[in-house]
């Protein structure tokens, strides 16, 4: 199974995906999540992109593809993958399309609102990633991550400045896909209309219009 994760900044496609990736044992693969580890690590990809990243605009497209079809050839990737925060804009998907098919786009349809209160209350797990929201995913004790133990905190790409920018980036550059893949591949969407609903809901969801489409073998 090879399906795109697709949905504004704070759509949830992060929590979503790596739960799916779980329960459909495909591999995850994040370019927000790669790049931030390069940044931690300061490899030279990491220098490279941090500057974008901090920004919040796009890492150039060779960079980004050349990550995306060593991760697709990965044996890890063997038996699927679920692609969060890739394809960008229509030129990384026209690479993607020669690098590799795809099953299906699961498009996230959230509300502005949603995504603000999202985006301002999320706070990431230092060590395992893990993705809390204060008002509506709290941690158990305040600060710590249910998971690890380790410490959250807030991306800088989460502050007020840089939401803005990467919204308008979103909307000049990445919605339009939506056009792109509306003739090429099947959409799945998916409504989340509420900040409330538990992401197995969401999640649940996702594998019963996954199923409809007999990607679930
Ligand atoms: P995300 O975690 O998906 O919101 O990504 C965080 C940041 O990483 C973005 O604001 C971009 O700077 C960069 N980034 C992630 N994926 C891509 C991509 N496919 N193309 C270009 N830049 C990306």
């Amino acid at each position: 199974m090879r399906i795109i994760i697709f949905g504004p900044p704070g759509a949830g496609k992060g929590t979503y995906a790596s739960r799916l990736g779980r329960e459909l044992k495909i591999a995850v693969i994040s370019t927000g999540d790669i790049f931030r580890d390069e940044i931690k690590q300061n490899t030279d990809l990491g220098g490279k992109v941090v500057e974008f990243v901090k920004s919040g605009d796009l890492v150039p497209d060779e960079i980004v593809t050349d990550i995306v079809t060593k991760r697709i050839n990965m044996p890890n990737s063997k038996r699927g993958f679920i692609l969060d925060g890739y394809p960008r804009n229509v030129e990384q998907a026209k690479s993607l399309g020669n690098i590799t098919k795809v099953d299906a786009v699961i498009l996230l349809i959230v509300p502005d609102w949603i995504i603000v209160e999202r985006l301002s209350n999320r706070r990431i797990c230092k060590k395992c990633g893990a993705i809390f929201n204060l008002k509506y995913l709290k941690p158990k004790r305040p600060g710590i991550c249910d998971k690890c133990g380790e410490e959250l905190f807030q991306r800088e790409d989460d502050k007020p400045k840089v939401v803005r920018e990467r919204l308008n980036v979103y909307e000049a550059q990445t919605r339009p896909l939506i056009g792109y893949y509306r003739d090429r591949l099947p959409i799945l969407n998916i409504e989340c209309n509420s900040v409330d609903i538990p992401p197995k809901v969401i999640v649940d969801k996702i594998l019963q219009e996954l199923q409809k489409l007999n990607l679930l073998g």
